[in-house]
């Protein structure tokens, strides 16, 4: 039995270990794209990280990859309206491209604003070969809103896998991290291309990274 328990642990530390080799790598900015034309080649595997407007987004990809300022956290939510690209790793050996989502949910956005984004992602979302999963994140303690279903809902019609990531974790009490994890677990149950996996993260006090690291690079090594 504690032979059994050995390996499992061992197991558990190398796939950990993986994925902080892989974020342990060089991480690059490659540009920001408004419109499909200017994608960059797909020859890796790519992750996207999606999310309403001051979900954290911007925190989430700076403590995976350990850098304070690769993605800026924006003061003024909702302006961006391109696809940032990375490509963290090297070209020739484990390497993926990591593509930041403008953020959504915005109120005082324009309508015409809010028609052009949607139009660059649902192209983006259906066209993107090498993208192999969707990270949705979620403020651990809103929980997914409305805006989130529309977003998720348009990955399902795109058969495009995502997974939802709960952030701000730090912000919750014990009891309320549980509610709100069944709770999420629960109301994606119906969503045909949401991994059924929900990660509780804090991007202050360093929560859910290393299982977040671990995963991506399981999906970067085609698992
Ligand atoms: P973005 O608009 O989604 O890129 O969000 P940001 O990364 O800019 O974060 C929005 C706000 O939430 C900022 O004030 C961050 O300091 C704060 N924030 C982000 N992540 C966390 C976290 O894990 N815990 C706490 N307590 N605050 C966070």
């Amino acid at each position: 039995m504690s032979d059994e328990l050995n390996e499992a642990d061992e197991a558990a530390e190398k796939r950990l270990e993986k994925g902080r080799l892989l974020f342990a790598q060089e991480c690059e900015f490659l540009l920001g794209v408004a419109g499909l034309d200017q994608l960059p080649p797909d020859d890796a595997v790519e992750i996207s990280f999606a999310g309403r407007s001051n979900v954290g987004k911007s925190s989430l990809l700076n403590a995976l990859t350990g850098r304070n300022s690769l993605a800026r956290t924006s003061n003024t939510p909702g302006r961006t309206q391109q696809i940032n690209f990375f490509f963290l790793g090297k070209r020739d050996g484990l390497g993926l491209y990591l593509s930041d989502l403008p953020g959504y949910g915005y109120a005082k956005v324009s309508k015409s604003l809010v028609k052009e984004w949607t139009k660059l992602l649902k192209s983006y979302l259906q066209g993107r070969t090498n993208l192999r999963r969707a990270f949705v994140l979620v403020d651990a303690r809103h929980g997914i809103k409305d805006s989130d279903r529309e977003i998720m809902d348009l990955m399902d019609k795109s058969a495009v896998s995502y997974q939802v990531i709960l952030t701000k974790a730090d912000k919750m009490k014990k009891a309320e991290r549980e509610k709100i994890l069944e709770k999420t677990r629960a109301a994606i149950q119906k969503n045909v291309a949401a991994h059924p996996e929900v990660i509780l993260t804090s991007s202050v006090k360093g929560e859910g990274i290393e299982e977040l690291r671990a995963s991506i690079a399981e999906l970067a090594a085609g698992g």
